[in-house]
């Protein structure tokens, strides 16, 4: 018996096999659930659509998170596919220029500002009001977005996506509050550094993940599979009365002062 077992999930944010929401959907995988999966922009739909058929998916589809009409049509797919519910959701997205990951966060353009937080924030927001009815149908469901630390305290580089992360907690907080009444829990997970296509983006990453060696409790660097475990307790029913909380999966750097 799989923990997840009769369980019908929705994952956003696969990229290709190092993704922290790949980690995630193999893990719920191998415990019995049925996944679909978004890709954004064909570059990455080969990809996805071999790592979503290694799970047996029932769906893989495009989705720019920053276009409403992308996400309605995702969500009635993903409601076709699932006979009118969903259990889970992972949200695994985030953006900002490369530019802004270097240099000062004082410089930052009003547009490349609002870019980051459409996407690495407010999508939450939009994808979570999708889910709502299908989760609502299915008698509840979980939630669990991507955090980093840089939202809470300034991380040099991390700049404009500091900024987004800190929107992106505080969307957690409102939306396990509005959601919760529906038994839909909302929860993020604060990852330390992994190597993915989006952390190479950030100028300071390598520093980032020497720091972490040096000055964490546990002296190790994560592994996207630490977040994925993390994410299907989260997930579980044995978080049935966790929501609107952030889970650190980052070897206990955020306890340290210095
Ligand atoms: P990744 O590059 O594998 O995943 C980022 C995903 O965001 C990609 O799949 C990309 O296609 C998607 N995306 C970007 N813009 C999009 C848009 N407009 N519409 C839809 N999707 C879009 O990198 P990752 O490190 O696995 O990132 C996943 C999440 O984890 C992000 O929220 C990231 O901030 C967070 N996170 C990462 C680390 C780390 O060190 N890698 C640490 C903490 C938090």
């Amino acid at each position: 018996m799989g923990t997840f077992d009769g369980k019908r999930g929705l994952v956003l944010g696969v990229a290709n096999r190092r993704s922290i929401a790949w980690a995630i959907a193999k893990r719920l995988a191998a415990e019995g659930a049925q996944l679909a999966f978004t890709y954004q922009g064909e570059r990455i739909e080969s990809t996805v659509r071999d790592l979503a058929e290694s799970v047996e998916s029932p769906l893989v589809t495009a989705c720019d998170v920053r276009s409403d009409e992308d996400v309605a049509r995702v969500f009635a797919e993903v409601g076709e596919a699932f006979g009118g519910e969903l259990d889970l959701l992972v949200h695994s997205v985030a953006y900002a220029a490369a530019e802004d990951l270097e240099g000062r966060f004082t410089d930052t353009p009003r547009d490349r500002f609002w870019l980051a937080l459409d996407v690495s924030a407010y999508s939450l927001v939009a994808c979570a009001r999708a889910a709502e009815p299908l989760m609502e149908a299915a008698g509840g469901g979980s939630i669990v977005t991507m955090t980093y630390l840089g939202g809470e305290r300034a991380v040099p580089h991390y700049n404009v996506m500091g900024v987004a992360k800190a929107a992106l907690d505080s969307s957690v907080k409102y939306l396990s509050w509005d959601l919760g009444a529906k038994g839909i829990r909302v929860n993020a997970i604060s990852a330390g550094p992994v190597r993915t296509l989006a952390a190479r983006s950030i100028a300071g990453f390598p520093t980032m993940e020497a720091i972490v060696e040096e000055r964490s409790p546990l002296h190790r660097h994560i592994a996207a599979d630490d977040v994925g475990a993390a994410a299907a307790y989260l997930l579980s029913d044995d978080a049935r009365n966790v929501t609107g909380t952030t889970l650190y999966v980052d070897s206990g750097y955020h306890a340290m002062g210095m």
